[in-house]
């Protein structure tokens, strides 16, 4: 299956994401991961791409697009992926088609996970990453977590840069400007697929499970 996720920021792509993927024995490709990776490692791209996610723009698409090209090009995303965080918005989706098609292959689905407002900021607000293993938790969701530390793996819990209030209202706006038209873009092509992203992470990967089958 070749999937992309679309949806705000604090959906709960990169949670379901986990989840879809495994189902579906598919790497799972996270723009964002990959992004924070390079910054964490001192990369050249990461030095470039951590101004525009301090700030809560899209890094460029030229750099975006040569990552994620190279990254489709590798073996384990011959027969499968899934995408959470790209394309976003209508140019890095037409790229996309482009990548596919020198591929010789092309996108099945968009699944576009749907929650309102309120919710997006009560969720970016508590989400607490894990530096080790990249688990994704949230402090009052998952109230084991309050302690700071990853259950999965020990790992230490951070709040990412981008999840500060004046940022995450930014990081909307961009999404309301920037990758929301992909919506309409994907519905006329008969491609999306939508799901209900409010309730526990388990009913929404179920949901999600159930159109995707
Ligand atoms: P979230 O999960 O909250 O939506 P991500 O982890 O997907 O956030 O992305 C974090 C940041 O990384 C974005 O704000 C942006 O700066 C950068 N980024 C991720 N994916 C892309 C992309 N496809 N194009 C441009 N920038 C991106
Ligand atoms: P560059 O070629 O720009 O130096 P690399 O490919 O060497 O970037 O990757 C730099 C960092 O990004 C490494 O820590 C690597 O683990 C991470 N990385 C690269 N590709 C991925 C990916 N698809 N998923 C997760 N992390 C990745
Ligand atoms: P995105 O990748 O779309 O930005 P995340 O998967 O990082 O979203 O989720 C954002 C925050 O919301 C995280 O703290 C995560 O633990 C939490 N979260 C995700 N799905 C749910 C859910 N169904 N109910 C409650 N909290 C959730």
């Amino acid at each position: 299956m070749r999937l992309v996720l679309v949806g705000p920021p604090g959906a709960g792509k990169g949670t379901q994401a986990e989840f879809i993927a495994d189902r579906f024995t598919i790497p799972k490709i996270s723009t964002g991961d990959i992004f924070r990776a390079n910054v964490s490692g001192g990369t050249e791209l990461g030095k470039l791409a951590k101004q525009y996610m301090d700030a809560g723009d899209l890094v460029p698409d030229k750099v975006t697009i040569a990552m994620v090209r190279d990254r489709l090009g590798e073996p384990d995303a011959a027969a499968g992926f899934l995408l959470d965080g790209f394309p976003r918005n209508v140019a890095q989706a037409y790229e996309l088609d482009s990548i596919l098609g020198d591929l010789g292959t092309s996108l099945d689905v968009v699944l576009e996970l749907q929650v309102d407002n309120e919710e997006v900021v009560r969720r970016l607000s508590g989400r607490r990453t894990c530096r080790k293993c990249g688990h994704i938790w949230h402090v009052e969701y998952d109230s084991t977590q309050a302690d700071g530390v990853c259950d999965k793996c020990g790992g230490e819990l951070y709040q990412r840069d981008d999840d500060q209030a004046e940022t995450v209202r930014h990081r909307l706006d961009v999404y309301a400007e920037q990758t929301s038209p992909l919506i309409e873009f994907y519905t006329n092509r008969s491609q999306l697929v939508v799901v209900d992203a409010i309730g526990t992470v388990e009913d929404v990967t179920e949901r999600a499970i159930r159109v995707l089958t």
